[in-house]
C-alpha cells in the first residue's frame, strides 16, 4: 500500500490562495469559520481519512458487500465511520444551523471530501447519499418531515438514498413507473421496482429514508408527472418505535469497482404493505431533483479527482523505489556497467507521472471553483447570485465529465507506471483503476452530460452561460500577462477563445436550421474540445497565483509546491492543450458517420 492519498498541502492552496475561500468568510452565514478554522477542519479529516478510511480501502474491496439470506451484508467498518462521521458533524457539515448542520462553506466540505474519497471512495458514499437525501427533504419537505427525519440523518443513526433508475428508466427517466396511490390519511401506497441503488441497504444503521421517483395515478406521461417521496425502509410509529414498511432488498449487484459500497436492487410494496409521503410539489419530482444535481454533480467529479489524486501518489511513490534500466544519458538501456537508476528517471516516466499530476490537480481545482459558486449562491441575492448560478449552470456538466473521463485515463496511466504490478492485485493502481470507472456512468453518463453540455447550457440565453465562463477565462489571461514567464501560455489560451466561437458558430447553423442530429452528433467531442480548455484555465489561474507567492515571497507552502505548479501548468500546455485541435478538425468536418437511416453499417 502507498503511503500517501491526497495533498492536503495542495487543498489549502487551492481553498486559500487560488480560489479565496476567505473572502466569503466574512458573510453572515460563515461568520462561525475563518481560515484557521477551515484548516483545523482540514487537518482533522486528514487525521481521520489516516485512521479509519485509507488502512480499510484494499481489505474492503477483498470483502465487498454481499446478498445473504435477503439481506445485504456489509464490511463493519462502515458502522464505525458512519457513526464517527455523525458524531464529527461531517454528514450534514453545509446544512443550516436550523437543520443541526454547521453551516460549512460548500469549499470546505468539498475540500474534506477529497481528502476522505481519496483515502477510501466506496467508504465516503454512506454518508454522502444520507447529505443528499437529507438535503432534498430540508430544501422541499414540510417542517415536520425535515423534524422527523433530518436530524436522525444527520448523526448518523439513518441512512439516506437516492432512487431514481428502474429497469428500464436509466437515462431516460421520463420512462418510470413506479406507482403511488393517494390514500385517506395524505400518504401514499407505493409500489415499484428501484435498481442500482447505492446504500440502498445494510444493517449499519436503524432505518434508511428512500426519496423515491413515483408517478401519482392519473400523473400525465412524461418528465411533468413524476413526484418525489420519502419512502422509509421502516414507517414510524405514533410512538417513535419502527416497524416494516414492506421495502426489501431483491439482491446486490456484484460490481467492477466500489464493491464495499452496497448497490441494491429494492423491491417495494411487494406485500401491498408500502406508504411514502410526497416531498415538495406534487409531479414536479424531478424537478426537485435536478435542483439537487448541480451539488451531487460536483461530488462525482470531485471523486473522481480525488480517486485520480490517490492514484498518482501511489505511483509516484513506486517510481521512486522502482530501479530498471539505464539514465539516457549514461549510455542508455546497453550500459551495463552503469547500476540501474529509478524508473523516476526516465523522460517517459516523468511524461506519465506529470499527466497524473495535470489532470488530477486540474480537476480538483476546477470542482474548488464550481464549488465557490455554490457558496456564492448561497450568501447573495439578485444579480450576484444569478450571475454565480449562470456560471455554476454552464460548468456543472464539465465538473461531471472531465475528472471521470481524463481521471480514468490518468488512472491508467499511473497503473502503466508500475509495469506487470500495476496490473496485480497486491497493488493498488487495479482498485483505483477499477473505481474510477463508474463515475462516467452514473449521475449521467458522459453521453447524457455531453447534450447536456452543449444542446442546452453553452445556447441557453442566447449563449449567455458560455459568454460568462468566457469572460471569467479572459480575466485570468489579463492576470496571467501580468508576469512575463506566463504570456506564452495566455497568448494559447486567447488563442482556444477564438476557436470556441469558430466551432460554436458552425455547430449553431445545424440548430438554427432544426436539424438536431447533426447539431448534436458530436456532443461527446464538444465536451473533450471544452473541458481541456477549461482545465487549461484552471491551470493558467494556478501557475499565477504561484508566480505571484514566488515573486511577492508571500509563500505559505514551499518553493517547489510553487514552482511545480508553474512547471505543470506548462506541461499541460504543451502535451494536453494541443489535443483541441484534433476534437475541432473533427468537429468541424461535415461528413456526418454516426447518423445512421439503419444499422447495416454495423452489422457487418
Ligand atoms: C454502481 C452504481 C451505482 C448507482 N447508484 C445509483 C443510485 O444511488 N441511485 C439511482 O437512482 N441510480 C444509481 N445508478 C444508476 C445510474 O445512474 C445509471 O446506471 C445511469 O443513469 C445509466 O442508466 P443505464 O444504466 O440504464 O444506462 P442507459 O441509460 O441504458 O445507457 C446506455 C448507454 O446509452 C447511452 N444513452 C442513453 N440514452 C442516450 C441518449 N438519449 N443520447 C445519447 N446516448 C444515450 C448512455 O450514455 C450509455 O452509454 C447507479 C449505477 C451504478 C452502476
Amino acid at each position: 500500500m502507498a503511503d500517501k492519498y491526497c495533498s492536503v498541502e495542495n487543498i489549502k492552496f487551492l481553498l486559500h490562495e487560488v480560489h479565496d475561500l476567505d473572502s466569503l468568510l466574512d458573510s453572515e452565514r460563515f461568520q462561525d469559520f475563518d481560515a484557521e478554522s477551515i484548516d483545523f477542519i482540514i487537518d482533522s479529516s486528514k487525521d481521520l481519512g489516516d485512521k479509519e478510511f485509507f488502512p480499510y480501502y484494499q481489505e474492503m474491496d477483498e470483502k465487498p458487500a454481499v446478498f445473504k439470506d435477503g439481506e445485504i451484508l456489509v464490511h463493519p467498518q462502515v458502522k464505525n465511520v458512519i457513526q464517527k462521521s455523525g458524531e464529527m458533524g461531517l454528514i450534514g457539515g453545509t446544512f443550516d444551523a436550523e437543520h443541526g448542520g454547521m453551516q460549512l462553506p460548500f469549499m470546505a466540505a468539498s475540500a474534506t471530501g477529497y481528502i476522505l474519497t481519496a483515502a477510501n471512495n466506496p467508504l465516503v458514499m454512506y454518508g454522502g447519499l444520507t447529505a443528499g437525501a437529507a438535503h432534498l427533504i430540508t430544501s422541499f419537505g414540510t417542517k415536520e418531515q425535515s423534524e422527523m427525519y433530518v436530524p436522525k440523518m444527520l448523526n448518523g443513526e439513518w441512512g439516506g438514498t437516492m432512487c431514481l433508475t428502474e429497469p428500464q428508466a436509466g437515462s431516460s427517466l421520463s420512462d418510470i413507473t413506479s406507482a403511488a396511490i393517494p390514500q385517506a390519511d395524505g400518504s401514499y401506497k407505493i409500489t415499484g421496482q428501484k435498481i442500482f441503488i447505492s446504500s440502498g441497504d445494510h444493517q449499519c444503521v436503524d432505518n434508511i429514508i428512500h426519496l423515491f421517483l413515483a408517478r401519482i395515478e392519473g400523473a400525465p406521461a412524461g418528465t411533468k408527472g413524476i413526484s418525489l417521496f420519502i419512502v422509509p425502509k421502516k414507517r414510524i410509529k405514533a410512538d417513535g418505535t419502527l416497524e416494516s414498511n414492506d421495502v426489501k432488498a431483491a439482491g446486490d449487484f456484484q460490481k467492477l469497482g466500489q464493491r464495499a459500497n452496497a448497490t441494491a436492487h429494492l423491491s417495494f410494496g411487494e406485500e401491498d404493505n408500502c406508504y411514502g409521503w410526497l416531498v415538495g410539489t406534487e409531479n414536479r419530482g424531478l424537478a426537485h431533483m435536478f435542483q439537487m444535481m448541480n451539488g451531487a454533480r460536483i461530488d462525482v467529479g470531485l471523486n473522481a479527482a480525488s480517486i485520480a489524486s490517490a492514484a498518482y501518489y501511489a505511483s509516484l511513490q513506486y517510481a521512486q523505489e522502482r530501479p530498471q534500466g539505464r539514465k539516457l544519458s549514461t549510455g542508455g538501456r546497453k550500459d551495463v556497467s552503469q547500476g540501474q537508476t529509478l524508473i523516476i528517471n526516465h523522460p517517459d516516466v516523468r511524461r506519465m507521472l506529470l499527466l497524473q499530476k495535470a489532470v488530477s490537480e486540474g480537476a480538483l481545482s476546477l470542482c474548488m471553483e464550481a464549488s465557490r459558486l455554490v457558496d456564492v449562491q448561497s450568501i447573495t441575492e439578485g444579480k450576484e447570485k444569478a450571475d454565480a448560478n449562470l456560471l455554476l449552470e454552464m460548468l456543472t456538466p464539465i465538473v461531471k465529465t472531465y475528472p471521470s473521463e481524463m481521471g480514468r485515463v490518468s488512472v491508467s496511466t499511473g497503473l502503466q507506471i508500475l509495469g506487470g504490478y500495476g496490473f496485480c492485485l497486491d497493488f493498488p493502481l487495479q482498485q483505483y483503476y477499477r473505481d474510477i470507472r463508474i463515475m462516467a456512468l452514473y449521475e449521467g453518463t458522459t453521453g447524457i452530460q455531453s447534450l447536456d453540455l452543449l444542446g442546452r447550457k453553452a445556447t441557453a440565453q442566447n449563449g449567455k452561460g458560455l459568454m460568462a465562463l468566457m469572460t471569467e477565462v479572459q480575466n485570468a489571461i489579463q492576470a496571467a500577462n501580468t508576469y512575463d514567464e506566463l504570456k506564452p501560455y495566455a497568448k494559447i489560451l486567447g488563442g482556444k477563445m477564438k476557436e470556441v466561437q469558430e466551432v460554436m458558430q458552425y455547430l449553431i447553423q445545424y440548430a438554427m436550421k432544426g436539424d438536431y442530429d447533426k447539431f448534436l452528433a458530436d456532443a461527446s467531442i464538444f465536451m473533450e474540445f471544452a473541458s481541456t480548455i477549461v482545465i487549461g484555465w484552471q491551470w493558467l489561474k494556478m501557475a499565477t497565483k504561484s508566480k505571484e507567492a514566488l515573486v511577492t515571497g508571500n509563500l505559505t507552502q514551499s518553493a517547489e509546491f510553487y514552482e511545480s505548479k508553474v512547471h505543470t501548468m506548462k506541461f499541460y500546455f504543451k502535451y494536453e492543450m494541443p489535443k483541441t485541435a484534433s476534437a475541432k478538425e473533427t468537429i468541424l468536418n461535415p461528413e456526418f458517420l454516426t447518423i445512421l437511416e439503419s444499422e447495416k453499417e454495423l452489422i457487418m
